[in-house]
């Protein structure tokens, strides 16, 4: 097995484990970081600093799109089958490696494992999308358009291309990009999440073992001056983005101002509309997992219940009870649930809107902060529910990303969707009713890209495309799935004809169909 893996924690004489360090991967080796400047890694649930991560000069980005630019031709013109090959082995091992990535998921975001296994399964998911790749890249053809004339399409890889990843998904949202980038032909560079960057580095290793050559998937460690010079780069030709709406925001002006094809997905605000047919039991327990799942850092977490008619009180009172049996623990401790959020920073922010929900006249039914964990050393939060939110509060018109679940109360199934569609995020939204019709008429006229019916998390399976509406997605094209080939491809239409040169005229018409 490659380098990383095999390399036991390293520890100090009285056995704690000393300070990692986390490197680039570039050209198919790691690669100390230059630049002099360093991010810190956190293990969340001991609230400890772990690891140290280069963070890139504008010039490493420049030596790993250099390494991509020199690996593209050859691997371009690699043989379809052979590339399906190496697919079918990143695959696997990745599926082999899935309790150590895992471990690295645990250590450095705080997810539980069973959480960190399920983000590995749905990447892998994606890798086993891209390993139909000789289907995916089949193109049309036209016999005899005019007379003795064919038509064919072809779809080719762009070139150099790259992903940048949040904190939230460390191994999923990368596979969610490289598996279909690298399939069909392009090389990729991955800057992950400065928070937790090691699992980025451990596929890196996985890829290379399976073949991969060196050069066409670097990792760049860094911030702000490596997506800089990403955005910059006149080499890179395309650039995927999973992160807040913000930033998303500003890499795809910025991308697309420097002639780049950008997909640039943001935050969300997802709805959970709960009609008064619903049944309450199922709703609660949805409701729950939903929202406190990860801690409540999903982008298709359940933010919000909007509970329509008189199922509010009931509603309310089936999530409370169901609160105080949610384990919050260590994310390596089997019977945990719920672990800490990324960051200190991050939980007292989150934190904050539990004040300011209580300030603006909100009902604050569980505070997390009341858990024995919290105010410890690691950065744990217990869960929170607020009811009788209001658009107008802070808390509604956040963002939060913790584990805060709020309630709004409205009167009718159609102030329900008005709610929905006048919030600015449009990721996920779900309806939770025993009403076909009523879940018809919202899968018809909400404005949101993935839609639950009796479904809290409608995250797409790999055959189909991810991706939200308004806020939640700058650009044309969803992640992964077949609108993932087309991002990662160009099309090219070939006309020919193999004509008698006997009968050969010279004729200045506009060409047309004969
Ligand atoms: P973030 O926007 O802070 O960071 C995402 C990436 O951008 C990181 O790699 C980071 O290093 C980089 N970055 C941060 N600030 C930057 C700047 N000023 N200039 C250039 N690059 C910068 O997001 P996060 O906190 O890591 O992740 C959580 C957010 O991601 C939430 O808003 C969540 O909803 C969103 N998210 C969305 C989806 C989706 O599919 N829509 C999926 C997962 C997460």
């Amino acid at each position: 097995m490659t380098e990383l893996a095999e390399r036991p924690p390293a520890t100090t004489e009285n056995g704690a484990p000393t300070m990692g360090h986390v490197h680039h991967w570039i050209g198919g080796r790691i690669v100390e970081g230059s630049s002099g400047r360093v991010g810190k890694v956190y293990d969340p649930a001991t609230g400890r600093q772990t690891k140290e991560v280069d963070f890139a000069s504008s010039d490493e980005v420049d030596a790993a799109v250099h390494a991509a630019l020199a690996a593209f031709p050859a691997w371009r013109a690699t043989s379809i089958s052979k590339r399906t090959d190496v697919m079918f082995r990143i695959r696997n091992l990745v599926d082999q490696h899935r309790r150590d990535i895992a471990a690295l998921l645990t250590s450095e975001h705080g997810k539980v494992t069973s959480d960190a296994l399920g983000e590995i399964a749905r990447g892998l998911e994606n890798l086993e999308f891209a390993t139909g790749i000789p289907h995916l890249l089949k193109g049309g053809y036209s016999e005899q358009v005019s007379t003795g004339v064919d038509v064919y399409q072809l779809r080719q890889p762009l070139g150099v291309t790259a992903g940048i990843t949040p904190f939230n998904f460390p191994a999923m949202v990368p596979m969610w990009m490289f598996g279909n980038a690298i399939a069909c032909g392009n090389t990729f560079i991955l800057k992950p999440s400065e928070k937790d960057p090691s699992a980025a580095l451990f596929l890196a290793e996985l890829l290379a073992e399976a073949g991969v050559p060196d050069g066409v998937f670097s990792v760049i460690n860094g911030d702000k001056v490596a997506v800089d010079r990403i955005l910059a780069h006149p080499d890179v030709q395309a650039v995927s983005f999973v992160g807040s709406t913000p930033i998303a925001r500003y890499i795809y002006e910025t991308g697309t101002r420097n002639g780049k094809r950008v997909q640039a997905l943001g935050g969300a605000k997802n709805h959970m509309v709960v009609l008064p047919d619903a049944d309450i039991d199922l709703t609660a327990d949805a409701a729950v997992s939903a929202a406190y799942g990860s801690a409540g850092e999903r982008c298709m977490a359940i933010s919000v219940v909007v509970a329509v008619g008189d199922v509010g009180d009931a509603l309310v009172e089936a999530i409370k009870t169901r609160l105080p049996k949610v384990k919050v623990g260590p994310g390596s401790d089997p019977a945990s649930e719920m672990g800490p959020l990324v960051t200190r920073e991050h939980r007292d922010k989150v934190a904050s809107y539990l004040d300011k929900g209580k300030e603006q006249g909100a009902d604050v039914v569980c505070d997390g902060r009341e858990h024995p964990l919290y105010g410890g050393e690691g950065f744990y939060l217990g869960v929170s529910l607020i009811d009788r939110v209001t658009p107008e509060m802070d808390s509604y018109r956040n963002e939060i990303f913790g584990p805060v679940l709020e309630v709004v109360r409205v009167a009718t199934y159609a102030d329900a969707v008005k709610l929905v569609n006048d919030n600015p995020f449009g990721n996920g939204a779900a309806i939770f009713t025993r009403d076909g019709g009523a879940a018809r008429q919202f899968q018809f006229e909400v404005q949101a890209g993935m839609v639950g019916v009796n479904v809290p998390i409608p995250v797409p399976v790999a055959s189909y495309s991810f991706g939200g509406w308004k806020d939640s997605l700058f650009g044309d094209l969803h992640m992964y799935g077949p609108e993932g080939i087309q991002f990662y491809t160009r099309a090219k239409v070939v006309t020919s004809r193999w004509p008698d040169p006997g009968t050969s005229k010279v004729d200045l018409g506009f060409p047309r169909t004969r």
